[in-house]
């Protein structure tokens, strides 16, 4: 029997999770959602066919699998309500919360639970997901596996060993979509300046960020030499490759991904 997962918070992270499971076969009857709306949560009860309720704590009554998705600023105080219940039945408990330790969770929660962090990115609203995993010490072999699936149905995870890892993670997949945003922003702008239209430049430079990523992922050769593969001697990739390489290019994303990673510190 499938185990029982419910979400505490609705909301696009966990629509996005719970839209994948069902949509990956697992059973809509074993998922609860929880919101504090019953606006919010008629239309997925209706579309998916799980359970859903505002009622928290009803929600983990039966629960092996609790998955927290509510903001990070009001975790505590939706832990500290769950405490009790959670104390007596010890469901595993994943979060999805930027920022939060899994020490800090379940101290929050009361202590002595298996708990899995989860940092997930924007693309998993699209199933395209890229998500890191980490796994407390309590977390057995089958919750691993249990959380391998329900993340692997809204796109690729990766699990680290080392907490502080999530922050690389973070750098390197959680914020990364806003990078390839910005550089959309850059070549449409750069490609209107060269006559096209916005619209067509836009297109353009969003099939070939897609293509590129589709090739580089089915190939067995490395992104440096699909790239040298493309720049024929004195032609025009060449020409602007070196422009990124003088530009700094190389520099800037390092700069930027340890920023990201020390502000992720920070944070937690
Ligand atoms: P959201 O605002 O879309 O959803 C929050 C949900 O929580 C809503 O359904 C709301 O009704 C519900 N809620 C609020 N208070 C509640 C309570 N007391 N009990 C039960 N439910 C309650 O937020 P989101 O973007 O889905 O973010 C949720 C979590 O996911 C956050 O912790 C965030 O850090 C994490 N996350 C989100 C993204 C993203 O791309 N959206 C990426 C990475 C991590």
């Amino acid at each position: 029997m499938a185990s029982n997962v419910t979400f505490i918070g609705a909301g696009n992270m966990a629509s996005a999770i719970f839209g994948g499971m069902v949509h990956s076969g697992y059973p809509a009857d074993a998922i609860t959602a929880t919101a504090t709306r019953d606006a919010t949560l008629a239309p997925l009860a209706e579309r998916l066919g799980i359970h859903t309720t505002t009622d928290n704590l009803a929600a983990i009554e039966h629960a092996d699998v609790v998955v927290l998705s509510v903001k990070p600023q009001i975790m505590r105080q939706v832990c500290e309500t769950l405490r009790d219940s959670v104390q007596k039945r010890r469901p595993l408990i994943v979060s999805v919360a930027a920022g939060l330790s899994a020490e800090t969770l379940e101290q929050w929660l009361g202590g002595g639970l298996a708990v899995v962090r989860c940092m997930p990115n924007t693309p998993s609203l699209v199933g395209a997901g890229a998500s890191g995993l980490y796994a407390n010490p309590r977390v057995s072999d089958e919750q691993r596996a249990l959380v391998g699936e329900l993340m692997t149905s809204v796109g690729i995870i990766e699990w680290v060993e080392d907490e502080a890892l999530l922050e690389a993670v973070t750098a390197v997949s959680g914020s990364a979509p806003a990078y390839f945003f910005l550089m959309f922003e850059a070549m449409e702008e750069a490609a209107v300046k060269l006559g096209l239209s916005a619209e067509s430049a836009r297109r353009l430079a969003m099939q070939t960020a897609y293509g590129a990523a589709s090739m580089a992922m089915q190939s067995d050769r490395d992104p440096g030499e699909l790239k040298r593969n493309v720049m024929s001697p004195g032609g025009t990739t060449e020409r602007a490759i070196e422009y990124l390489e003088q530009a700094g290019l190389r520099q800037a994303l390092d700069g930027a991904m340890q920023a990201c990673a020390k502000r992720a510190q920070e944070m937690s």
